[in-house]
């Protein structure tokens, strides 16, 4: 493998995802929104979402997980945490 590992919590930071331009994170933004109204979750700064969810938007995104985390943690979306502790 290539090294990054996909995000062990999926945390997403709303009010980020809301400064950034659609082109890029149209899908995801998306994908939040629907979660957001199928649990009736709107008041959240950050929503919390499934380990699989990340799995469905890597392939929309065409990448791997682990590639999909490292971007999302480069816009801001996910915290820096949310990268997986490198085994030693
Ligand atoms: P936590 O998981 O560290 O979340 C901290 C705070 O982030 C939450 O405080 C909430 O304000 C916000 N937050 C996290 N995920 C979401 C989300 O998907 N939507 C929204 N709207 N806000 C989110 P809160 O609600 O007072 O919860 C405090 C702690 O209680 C959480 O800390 C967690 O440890 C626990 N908790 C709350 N709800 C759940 C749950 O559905 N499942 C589990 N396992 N724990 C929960
Ligand atoms: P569902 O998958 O049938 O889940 C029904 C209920 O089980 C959820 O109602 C929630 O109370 C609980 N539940 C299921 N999985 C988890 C989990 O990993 N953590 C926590 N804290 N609770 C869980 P809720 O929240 O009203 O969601 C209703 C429906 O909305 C869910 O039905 C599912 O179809 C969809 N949904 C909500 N959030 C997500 C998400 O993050 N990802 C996906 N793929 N679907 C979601
Ligand atoms: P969480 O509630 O702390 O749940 C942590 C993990 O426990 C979930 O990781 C999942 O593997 C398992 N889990 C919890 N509840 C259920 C359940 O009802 N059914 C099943 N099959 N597994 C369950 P996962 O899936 O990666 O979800 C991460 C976080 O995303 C959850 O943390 C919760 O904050 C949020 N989430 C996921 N699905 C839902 C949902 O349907 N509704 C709500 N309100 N929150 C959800």
């Amino acid at each position: 493998p290539s090294g990054a590992e996909p995000a062990t919590k999926v945390v997403i930071n709303l009010e980020r995802l809301q400064q950034l331009p659609a082109e890029k994170v149209g899908p995801l933004a998306r994908y939040a929104a629907t979660i957001q109204s199928q649990r009736g979750d709107y008041n959240g700064k950050i929503l919390s979402i499934r380990t699989e969810d990340l799995r469905s938007l890597a392939i929309i995104y065409d990448m791997t997980p682990g590639e999909l985390t490292e971007q999302l943690i480069d816009w801001g979306v996910l915290p820096p945490e949310a990268r997986p502790a490198r085994e030693e």
